[in-house]
């Protein structure tokens, strides 16, 4: 296990070096044993002795903790200075691959960037994060990781005394959008350039040498970030806070607050209860996603000029189209291409919106169509039938075009439609045991959502609707 820290070797001023804040009666709770082995941990690491790694108190050779500071946007203003304000970047992994990894400890203490806060996580939304990162991964979205969740006896005040906790997670890298307007803001266009050199240099190092390298790297955060929303859209996610201090420069998903997940089709999902505007709705995200890239567009302005800024910010609109035409097209179980494929899409939502449909059982179900049958799996989901059943025919002619066996195609939608995504309520159940030391429903839907995609009957219980109470639940934004 190797471990250095290029933010402090090879960078000045930007972040401020210290140590995590031990919580009371640290106790691990919980690790992701699929993440352990790909970083190359095995069970040994997970034991009582290995506590005081987890929980900040120990660490590892070649560790240099160190607060990032950063700014941003939030909710469309200018924030100002934000920074790590209860996570430390312990040190990044080296590995094998040549990739590094870097290790963040949440919930590690105040930091100069605490603000009003108290440099603390609680259980309740370490375990969001946890559980929500753990299952898009296994989706498929490319988002930060999360290793282990440490509890322990610290109370820690919102709107109520809860437990204190603390959440290791991974990421190829944690620079933000923020990162580069923080410099950009301050006046110090050659901090903008050293940083774009990191990250070319540590992230896209194939590209260091060329002459137009920022134009090349801003095309491709573009791009990322358009393939990054157009996932959330076809997975049915709201991040729910897509403040620029929140974009990760890498395209992944970072720093889970009140997201939510799609129970019934609605478009304008709002999950973050404090978005009084909706700005940060479902429908929303992929206007605020060139939003974001303009903002850092901005604070790029010094690396390139205003054409070419332009140039890599006209990618975003047709490569998130792109990437989510692919993906609804594989959820409708379409290899071929046809001129009325889009209709048949917007159809489908549109039905599915005027009756409330749940998202992803809408999908799965639609993965059983026989384009011999007349009638579908889902007719009986739907109250106005006379509507389904005209989509329906349309759908199954293009089905029968499409001259593929059902056996094929069904097999290969259901790895396009998810039988289970992190619905509200489930976590809920889980948290609420957890938070007394019980982790059974925990484990449980932790790998429920490890296999997405498959039948898993012993986990059927977890793949329906969600009862009333858990349409209406109300998850506190405090974190
Ligand atoms: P978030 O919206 O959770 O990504 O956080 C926005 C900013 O507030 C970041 O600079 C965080 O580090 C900071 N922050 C959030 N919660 C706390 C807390 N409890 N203590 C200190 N800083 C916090
Ligand atoms: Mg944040």
């Amino acid at each position: 296990m190797q471990f250095n820290n290029t933010w402090y070797q090879e960078l000045t001023g930007f972040y401020t070096a210290l140590q995590p804040t031990p919580l009371k009666n640290p106790r691990l709770l919980f690790h992701s044993p699929a993440l352990a082995r790909d970083l190359g941990l095995d069970q040994s690491w997970f034991s009582e002795q290995k506590t005081a790694l987890w929980s900040g108190q120990a660490l590892l050779p070649g560790m240099q903790p160190l607060a990032q500071v950063y700014s941003g946007h939030q909710f469309g203003v200018w924030a100002g200075q934000l920074g790590d304000g209860r996570g430390l970047l312990l040190g990044e992994q080296q590995l094998d691959d040549g990739r590094k990894m870097d290790w963040h400890l949440k919930g590690a203490g105040l930091t100069p960037y605490s603000r009003m806060g108290d440099g603390r996580a609680v259980l309740r939304s370490t375990l969001r994060e946890f559980l929500a990162s753990e299952a898009m991964h296994a989706l498929g979205v490319p988002t930060s990781r999360a290793l282990t969740v440490v509890t322990s006896d610290e109370p820690v005040y919102r709107e109520t005394s809860e437990r204190g906790a603390m959440l290791l997670r991974v990421a190829e890298s944690h620079v933000r959008f923020g990162h580069f307007e923080h410099f950009f803001y301050a006046g110090q266009p050659e901090k903008v350039r050293e940083l774009a050199d990191y990250v070319i240099r540590h992230h896209w190092p194939q590209w260091q040498e060329e002459a137009d390298r920022y134009l090349l790297w801003f095309s491709d955060v573009v791009r990322r970030t358009a393939r990054l929303i157009a996932h959330w859209q076809c997975v049915g996610f709201a991040h729910g806070v897509m403040n620029t201090d929140n974009m990760s420069i890498l395209g992944l998903t970072l720093d889970y607050g009140p997201y939510g997940f799609l129970d019934d089709y609605q478009p304008g999902f709002i999950c973050n209860h404090s978005d009084y505007q909706g700005r940060y709705s479902f429908d929303n995200q992929p206007v605020v996603g060139l939003w974001n890239l303009n903002r850092l567009a901005h604070s790029l302005s010094g690396l390139l000029d205003t054409a070419q800024l332009k140039q890599a910010l006209a990618e975003y609109e047709p490569e998130l189209m792109r990437s989510w035409g692919e993906q609804m097209r594989a959820r409708l179980g379409l290899k071929t291409q046809d001129r009325d494929d889009n209709d048949i899409l917007t159809g489908l939502l549109a039905l599915m919106t005027k009756e409330g449909s749940d998202y992803t059982l809408t999908f799965r179900k639609l993965s059983e169509t026989e384009q011999q049958q007349l009638k579908s799996p889902l007719r009986d989901e739907f109250i106005d039938r006379e509507a389904f059943d005209s989509w329906y025919n349309i759908y199954r002619q293009r089905l029968i075009k499409e001259d593929r066996s059902d056996a094929e195609r069904q097999q290969e939608m259901k790895q396009a439609n998810p039988a289970i995504v992190l619905r509200n309520y489930l976590a809920q159940q889980a948290i609420e045991l957890a938070e007394k030391d019980d982790i059974s429903v925990l484990t449980r839907l932790h790998q429920a959502l490890s296999k997405p995609f498959d039948d898993a009957p012993e986990f059927a219980d977890l793949m329906r609707r969600p009862p009333d109470w858990g349409k209406k639940l109300e998850v506190s934004c405090s974190s």
